[in-house]
């Protein structure tokens, strides 16, 4: 009954998934040619984004090989081998994320390799934390909405009624109204923060709503564009009917996800191959593309090629391939363009005792100078637990989102160990036995104006394109899927090529709840393939 209602109010507010693309039924699955004559494929970079890409590709009859860079697949989802000075091997992660539920394209790929998706579990809350205030969990807020704004306006300490009359409408508003064209000729070149001010929330429901939303995806407020932040606020918060609730993976990364994608490729017949770094893409002498292996020079030739780099990476590799850059000038302008993030810190702690049973396995952190997140893995994942367990120790993981550009890996876990005793004052009596710390440079940068360069999945350089978290998208999409539906879009316009019919993409509400033209009639956004 609670489901039909749930459905019911669903339906009537329009918040439910939608289907972008709409396999045609009367095209073959596979590519329909000969055992040895199937097409080929180059994915560079084994992150979501080339995996993604590659799982499809490789399904339908493609014979996909994928080239990554490091010794490991992941990218900034990658987790890898770490010997501890205190004895044994314990498994190293790019840090704690959050699987959030509409993240329906990477759900569905990973349910190639986990059909429960059994490997997830619920986060029972996430509080933000600060010195300030008291916490505050939204984890627990209604999932539809509106009903989840009324019940966070009603409910929550930072934002009460009486606060709203000093809001600024217009600003307000166009939370409210995401739309991709009008959204971002109208924000894009404003910054998050000057909306924020616009906004006038009081000090406390920047801090506690906004602040900590904004800095999770990697920029400061001033080099963030205004439109990207209405646009996640609408993905994560006005869109989809699955709430603000994320689940997490039981044991690490490699374990869960990257391990079994492997295997799935390996039994697909699709090559995966680490330690292979790319240097350049240069036109083939029989046409199409010559990926070329950085050291070795091997060439490996390819009709199709999917780009899935971080942008730094991909930056490097457009200088690097002129004959690519001259067939494709746009796509050379664009990645010349692509803004990189502001770094981000990342520090794992192996500690002498847990920090206090009652704390959250996730928190976000608000107002302090470098600390944003802290993550208990002693209660998260199973190598962390097993390590806990063993030692009576605990682990905590915690995360600066946009640093300073001169801040080191040592400082950054020095001043986040700080910091977080200030807010678990237990922490100051912990003694680290070991730490593992890295400031990453690769996250993709949204700054004010940035929009109109941002190259999309599709180029102007023919069998070339792009995947990846930091791709332009006509849909509300964002971080990890992003990076998944990107790889899926990639894949598709490799099997158009073919006639095959392709993989389904599924949305959330494509349009903010003040605009509520149905989006499945509007040709910009649903399509069929
Ligand atoms: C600390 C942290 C926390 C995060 N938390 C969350 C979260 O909670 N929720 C969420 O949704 N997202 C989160 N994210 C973001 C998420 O990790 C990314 O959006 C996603 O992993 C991006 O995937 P990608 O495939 O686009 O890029 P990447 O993961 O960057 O993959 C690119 C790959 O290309 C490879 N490569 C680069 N150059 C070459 C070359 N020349 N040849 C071959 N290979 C190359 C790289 O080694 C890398 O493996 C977090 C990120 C970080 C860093």
């Amino acid at each position: 009954m609670a489901g039909l209602v749930g459905d019911a109010v669903r339906g009537l507010v329009g918040v439910r998934p939608r289907r972008l693309v709409t396999p045609r039924a009367d095209l073959p699955w596979r590519v329909p040619v000969a055992a040895g004559e199937a097409p080929s494929a180059v994915v560079v970079g084994g992150g979501i984004a080339g995996m993604s890409a590659a799982v499809v590709l490789a399904e339908r009859g493609v014979r996909v090989t994928v080239l990554e860079a490091a010794d490991h697949l992941g990218g900034r989802l990658g987790a890898w081998p770490r010997p501890m000075a205190t004895g044994g091997v314990e498994t190293m992660e790019h840090g704690f994320h959050g699987f959030f539920r509409q993240y329906y394209t990477w759900r569905a790929l990973l349910r190639r390799i986990d059909p429960e998706l059994s490997f997830l579990r619920p986060l029972d809350g996430y509080p933000v934390i600060s010195r300030a205030w008291p916490a505050e969990d939204f984890a627990d807020l209604p999932g539809v909405p509106p009903f989840n704004l009324l019940a966070l306006v009603l409910r929550s300490p930072s934002l009460r009624l009486a606060d709203l009359r000093h809001v600024d409408r217009v600003a307000a508003s166009a939370l409210l109204e995401y739309d991709r064209t009008r959204t971002y000729a109208a924000f894009d070149l404003m910054s998050a923060a000057e909306l924020l001010d616009r906004l006038a929330m009081p000090d406390r429901a920047r801090a506690v709503l906004f602040e900590v939303f904004s800095h999770s995806f990697f920029n400061r407020e001033d080099d963030f564009s205004a439109a990207e932040l209405i646009m996640m606020f609408h993905f994560y918060f006005l869109a989809n009917p699955e709430g603000l609730a994320m689940d997490v993976p039981v044991d690490d990364f490699a374990t869960c996800v990257w391990d079994p994608f492997a295997r799935l490729l390996d039994s697909l017949g699709a090559p995966v191959r680490t330690g292979a770094p790319v240097d350049r893409v240069e036109p083939g002498p029989e046409g199409g593309w010559s990926v070329v292996l950085a050291g070795s020079g091997e060439a490996v030739p390819a009709p199709h090629v999917v780009l899935a780099t971080d942008p730094g990476a991909l930056r490097r590799l457009l200088a690097a391939s002129p004959g690519l850059a001259r067939r494709g000038s746009r796509l050379a302008a664009e990645v010349e363009a692509l803004p990189i993030g502001a770094p981000y810190a990342v520090t794992r702690y192996w500690t002498d005792r847990p920090p206090a049973a009652a704390r959250s396995v996730f928190s976000g952190v608000t107002r302090e100078s470098t600390v944003d997140a802290v993550a208990v893995y002693s209660r998260l994942e199973r190598g962390a637990t097993a390590w806990a367990a063993r030692t009576g120790g605990g682990v905590v993981e915690l995360h600066s989102y946009a640093c300073d550009d001169s801040l080191d890996a040592t400082t950054a876990a020095s001043r986040m160990w700080t910091e977080l005793g200030a807010l678990w004052p237990e922490v100051r009596g912990m003694r680290v036995l070991e730490a593992d710390s890295r400031v990453g440079r690769d996250a993709p940068g949204f700054p004010p104006g940035s929009d109109a360069t941002r190259p999309s999945v599709l180029t102007d350089a023919p069998g070339v394109r792009l995947a990846g978290d930091w791709v332009r998208l006509d849909f509300p999409s964002a971080l990890m899927e992003r990076a998944a539906v990107s790889g899926v879009l990639a894949a598709n316009d490799v099997l158009a090529a073919y006639g095959v019919r392709a993989e389904p993409v599924d949305t959330v509400r494509p349009r903010g709840l003040l605009r509520p033209r149905p989006p499945d009639t509007d040709p910009a956004i649903a399509s069929r393939a």
